[in-house]
């Protein structure tokens, strides 16, 4: 895509100040990219929480000259072009639906329940060979994922394949705008049974939206479908059951794959493909559908169908060999979602170095020529100090890339495996399927053993933004990641709030503070409980220490005096009920005396704790508490003539008592996916997931027992199975003997006998599972909050009791 500034200006509708002779070949809403420059259009997106104008300034010190906005900021009005338009969203989707009306080829609309992505990514595997394929990358299928997908079309590209998923009602018309299907494909619409014909019909009618303008709509056959799809559409349904289909399915599970046998019109054949789960089974069959539609004959179909595989979605973060940190996209090689995997290498940032291992590229459109100059801009822009290249293709462009490695395959890689050198830095592995990165993964990665706990970061950002959309836009947010981020790991989770730009972090010690800075993070940071002899270190990293008391004031004072610090920035601590730490309305002339005219120290925050934000039985006492800090605060501020960052509430504090945001809040729980209100619950996302899998399994008679003290006596012959997790990893031995239970496939196993020290063992009798498959020991379920009130304590305990032990996994979906 190359525009001039006055081409977009028409499109856009939009009214321009500032230069008109601009050429654009890129457009972006995130203001972190390192891909923005010169030739950039910056969207600046204005969300609930969020107003991106706040970033132009920055944008333009880093060379950004082109930007859609609704207004421009003060001061900036020479500095750069705007345009401006009532609304940039708005205004990015048109862009976006200008360019699709620019060509003309296929383009699948795939919208359903589940299954969108996989169908996609096997669809693109499956019609690669004979199309230049532009599809979304990764799930990009909202109300912003989806221009910024269809603003990648180019002219060497001839099908498409984009995902739409709403939220809210209304929003498909835009994205059928925006993609315009000629081809629909409904991947899976749940059934009648789990949610009642009325609101199963209102989904499909949403839902077919998209297909106003298509010829063609592929789904599994169904009455309200058949109704409501459009006379001038062509129907093509399929059916496991319903012999008026277009094509009808029987499957026959065999070892580990499924016989699909097909009738279509005086057809009949048999594939077979590599799953037997039925979402896996009725996606392909969705694929099938596809390449009947195409009319691929039959050979063609059998011979590609057989490959599907399955599909990996998340970009996972994993320790490495030597210090190093690897990100894990080892099962695709695109451009765009090249772009996605570098951004996020960005954001993940731990090294100064940083790595790409690269295969060979695909289906870019482009020519190789055209293609690897553009990755070679991109690796530049990125800043990445060592490209690796696996293929024969990347190889004959080595000389495009600056410090460059290349090897013709994955085993000429291997083979110089131990001179390459990895250490002390982030390494992205990025490569086509057939290249088998997997392997390059294996040999970096750390062994520990197979107990992890995996920490979803898309769900953190979600809860973050879930709390946010709470607050004033002028309230900050200070987010607690004392304990190791409530045992969900520091470091990763400081590193992403920091990315988020929220205002401050909270940690309980000097060392936890320590450990953030030295690995990097910049955002400040409060120190809860520093002790007296932490002072020095506290100042020698920029760390912020509470103030609870006249002895540790006066101890800080002598040491600022002595260090000759100016204003170092402190924060009181009022005691108004807790009675833990803190300053009494009685300490409070000392404290304004002590304070008074001191130049050493600058009282940056006034804050305190309540004790029963979650309760509301305890209403009265938490508004005593928020009457008290108000009227101390107010008098410090007053006396001292000074206007600090006022703050008391924690999670339930944000929920339960809005009116006392005051400047700040101060998020904990919330933020690792927890409420203690059974309806805000439904909104956050679960963060962490404890997984192990299954050692051994036996069978054992009736009268036989389980484990230490014969605690569990089989009153029947039963299977059962050990999981190597026990009491040293965190697991409560309370949640043994009848009470608690693990997930596998889906299913409860119940906990019998004790829980040892390193290992469990669970009644798998009535599942269907086998050795070294999955467990979940706390996730989605049992949630936390559940083991938490089944073993009468709280979510926060059983969080921060998992021991560093269990080695934690951080992925992006
Ligand atoms: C831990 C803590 C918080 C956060 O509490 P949550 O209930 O987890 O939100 C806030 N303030 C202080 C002083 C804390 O110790």
């Amino acid at each position: 895509m190359t525009l001039s500034i006055q081409n977009i200006e028409k499109i856009l509708h939009a009214k321009r100040f500032g230069n008109s002779n601009g050429i654009i070949d890129n457009v972006s809403i995130d203001s972190r990219s390192l891909q923005n420059n010169e030739k950039t259009l910056f969207f600046a997106l204005v969300g609930p929480n969020n107003d991106a104008h706040i970033y132009i300034s920055s944008l333009i010190e880093k060379g950004v000259l082109h930007f859609a906005v609704t207004n421009i900021p003060e001061g900036l009005s020479n500095k750069a072009t705007f345009l401006v338009v009532e609304n940039t969203l708005d205004a990015l989707q048109k862009f976006a639906a200008h360019h699709r009306s620019l060509f003309k080829f296929p383009v699948f609309g795939l919208t359903g329940s589940n299954g969108k992505t996989i169908v996609k990514e096997w669809l693109n595997f499956l019609l690669s060979p004979d199309f230049n394929i532009i599809r979304s990358p990764k799930s990009y299928n909202s109300q912003v994922g989806v221009p910024l997908s269809v603003i990648s079309i180019n002219d060497k590209h001839n099908l498409g394949l984009f995902e739409a998923g709403i939220s809210k009602m209304n929003e498909m018309e835009k994205l059928e705008a925006i993609i315009r299907p000629t081809i629909g494909i409904i991947t899976n619409i749940g059934s009648a049974h789990d949610e009642g014909f009325v609101d199963l019909e209102k989904k499909i009618k949403e839902k077919l939206k998209l297909f106003k303008h298509s010829k063609l709509i592929i789904y599994q056959k169904n009455k309200v479908v058949d109704a409501l799809i459009n006379t001038k559409t062509k129907a093509f349904s399929w059916s496991y059951s319903d012999e008026t289909a277009d094509v009808f399915v029987v499957k026959k599970a065999i070892d580990d794959k499924t016989i699909l046998q097909i009738r279509y019109g005086k057809d009949n054949f048999d594939i077979q493909i590599p799953f037997q789960d039925d979402a896996s089974v009725e996606n392909a069959v969705t694929c099938l559908m596809v390449l009947l539609s195409f009319k691929y004959d039959k050979k063609t179909i059998q011979n590609r169908m057989q490959w599907l595989y399955p599909v990996e979605m998340r970009l996972k973060v994993k320790n490495g060999i030597n210090n190093t940190t690897l990100i894990d996209d080892s099962y695709s090689s695109d451009f765009q979602s090249l772009k996605i995997a570098l951004d996020f290498l960005e954001s993940q940032k731990q090294y100064k170095n940083k790595t790409v291992i690269l295969s060979d590229i695909f289906q870019s459109g482009l020519s190789n020529e055209e293609l690897y100059s553009k990755v070679s801009q991109l690796i530049t822009s990125n800043k990445i100090n060592r490209v690796i290249g696996i293929g024969e293709t990347i190889s004959t462009f080595k000389h495009k890339f600056k410090n460059c490695t290349t090897f013709k395959n994955t085993a000429d890689f291997f083979l110089n495996f131990n001179y390459l050198n990895f250490i002390n830095e982030t390494i992205l592995i990025k490569g086509a399927r057939h290249f088998q990165f997997e392997e390059i993964v294996a040999a970096l990665e750390e062994k520990t053993h197979e107990t992890v706990l995996e920490i979803n970061l898309n769900a953190i950002s979600h809860n973050l933004s879930f709390f946010k959309s709470k607050l004033k836009p002028t309230t900050k947010m200070m987010v607690m990641v004392k304990a190791f981020g409530y045992g969900s790991g520091g470091f990763e989770i400081a590193k992403l709030l920091e990315h988020h730009k929220v205002d401050y972090l909270g940690v309980a010690f000097a060392d936890e503070g320590i450990a953030l800075k030295i690995a990097g993070i910049n955002l400040p940071i409060m120190v809860l409980n520093p002790e007296t002899t932490s002072f020095p270190s506290i100042i020698q990293h920029h760390l912020e220490p509470e103030i609870y008391s006249l002895k540790g004031l006066n101890a800080f004072l002598q040491l600022a005096e002595k260090r000759k610090l100016k204003h170092f920035p402190i924060h009181i601590k009022l005691d108004t009920g807790m009675h833990r730490l803190g300053f009494e309305e009685e300490n409070l002339d000392e404290l304004i005396a002590t304070l008074k005219g001191n130049k050493f120290v600058g009282v940056k925050s006034i804050l305190s704790h309540m004790a029963t934000s979650d309760d509301s039985r305890h209403q009265d006492f938490a508004h005593s508490q928020i009457d008290l800090f108000e009227k101390l605060s107010s008098k410090l501020m007053a006396e001292l003539q000074i206007k600090p960052i006022r703050h008391i509430l924690n999670t339930s504090g944000i929920s339960n008592f809005p009116q006392a945001q005051y400047d700040m809040v101060r998020l904990g729980i919330g933020l690792y996916g927890v409420s203690n209100d059974a309806e805000e619950q439904k909104y956050l996302e679960n963060v962490g997931t404890l997984k192990s899998i299954i050692s051994q399994i036996r069978s054992i008679q009736a009268g036989e027992s389980v484990g230490y003290g014969r605690r569990f006596l089989a009153d029947k012959p039963t299977q059962i199975a050990t999981i190597p997790i026990g009491y040293a990893d965190g697991i409560s031995r309370h949640w043994g003997n009848g009470l608690g239970f693990v997930t596998i496939n889906n299913q409860k196993a119940t906990i019998v006998g004790s829980i040892c020290m390193d290992m469990l063992m669970v009644d798998i009798s009535e599942i269907s599972c086998k050795e070294g498959d999955s467990v979940t020991i706390f996730g989605q379920s049992p949630s936390v909050s559940f083991i938490a009130e089944k073993l009468q304590t709280i979510p926060y305990e059983i969080l921060t009791s998992i021991s560093q032990r269990v080695k934690r996994v951080f992925y992006r979906e």
